[in-house]
């Protein structure tokens, strides 16, 4: 089992398996992409496989993989089958911007996989178009809706962003009337690879509630498990629910279980920190089982106890891309 050095048990791991993606969302990076990784440096899907192993006989209990998007490695379902078969792994899902996930439904739905997490900041399609800076809607409607009628648990994730796409909160809390998914939104981060400077933000959790509460009169509060992001609740009568992710004014980190490895290897304890460690060319050298573990242990044993505490230790850390740290 991994216990952090504040006592906390880390179970969740965040696995990105690529920087590339296919869209270029205004929040995640700048029109032209970011510096990507090269290829070499990139984990291989054997060595993905491997490492997921290794990481589960320590103690992960749950995998979500990221990116990037995760669907633009056309050998993502090797890693979905290793995972499927891997003693001790009780939970496998994906976060996806949901554009190419369509051809590999029915197999993922066969292997078990339930959760999928599709990121959709606007219904509408001239603002999808506008802040992912492609023309992508139709394919991700479609999917969406398939995901849902295979009764998958779907959830939303849409960033509140200001002045973009304010006016589509009302519309997507409107899908969970007749749909039975979550819609979470979420505070903007400020790593954005340089597409903007970032300061604060208008639309925190607090004031996405108050525009909510505005509109809808019947908001009951559902429980949530103590390690969850997110704050929950439900409208009388609508068959979904919708959640409130404070990522920027932090209120969660204390309960925090996640751990993040990133594409090319880098280990990363907290979102508003620098990586760790590097463990490509460990997992690529000799006796790479015991000296990634110990790896690990190292890494989780020095664990700041928040992201403020994080983020004073490190300048500089809001140059990042979310691309490359995968959300
Ligand atoms: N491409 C996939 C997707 O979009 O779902 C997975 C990777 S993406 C980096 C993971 C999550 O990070 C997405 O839900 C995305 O909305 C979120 N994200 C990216 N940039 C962000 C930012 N500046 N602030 C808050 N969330 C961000
Ligand atoms: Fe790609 Fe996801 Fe970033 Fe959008 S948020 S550019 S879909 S990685």
């Amino acid at each position: 089992m991994l216990i952090d050095n504040h006592n906390r048990v880390i179970n969740y791991l965040r696995l990105a398996i690529t920087d590339r993606c296919n869209l270029r969302c205004n929040y995640c990076m700048p029109a032209e992409g970011i510096d990507f990784a090269k290829r070499d440096n990139i984990f291989t899907m054997d060595e993905l496989c491997r490492l997921s192993s290794i990481m589960v006989s320590q103690g992960i209990t749950k995998i979500r993989l990221t990116g990037g998007e995760p669907f633009v490695r056309k050998d993502i379902m090797v890693l979905f089958r290793h995972l499927a078969n891997l003693e001790g792994l009780e939970e496998i899902s994906v976060t996806t911007n949901a554009t190419l996930i369509g051809p590999y439904i029915k197999e993922l739905k066969s292997l078990g996989i339930k959760d999928i997490n599709v990121s959709l900041d606007a219904i509408r399609k001239e603002t999808f178009e506008r802040i992912t800076r492609r023309k992508q809607y139709d394919v991700v409607y479609e999917n969406l809706i398939k995901l849902i009628e295979e009764d998958f648990n779907v959830r939303i994730n849409c960033i509140v962003l200001e002045g973009q796409n304010e006016e589509e909160i009302l519309p997507l809390i409107a899908l969970t009337k007749y749909y039975n998914v979550s819609v979470r939104f979420l505070e903007e981060m400020p790593f954005n690879g340089g597409s903007k400077q970032f300061s604060s933000i208008q639309w925190d959790y607090k004031t996405i509630y108050r525009y909510i509460e505005q509109h809808f009169d019947e908001i009951k509060k559902l429980e949530s498990p103590s390690t969850s992001t997110s704050m929950n609740y439900k409208i009388e009568d609508y068959k979904g629910t919708f959640g409130l992710i404070p990522s920027f004014s932090r209120t969660f980190c204390g309960s925090c279980n996640r751990l993040r490895i990133s594409a090319i290897g880098d280990v990363i304890t907290c979102l508003y920190g620098k990586p760790r460690m590097n463990i490509r060319d460990i997992l690529r050298g000799e006796n790479s089982e015991k000296k990634i573990k110990e790896h690990i242990l190292a890494a989780i044993g020095s664990r700041s106890k928040t992201g403020f505490e994080e983020q004073q230790k490190y300048n500089g850390v809001f140059n990042n891309s979310m691309t490359s740290i995968g959300g």
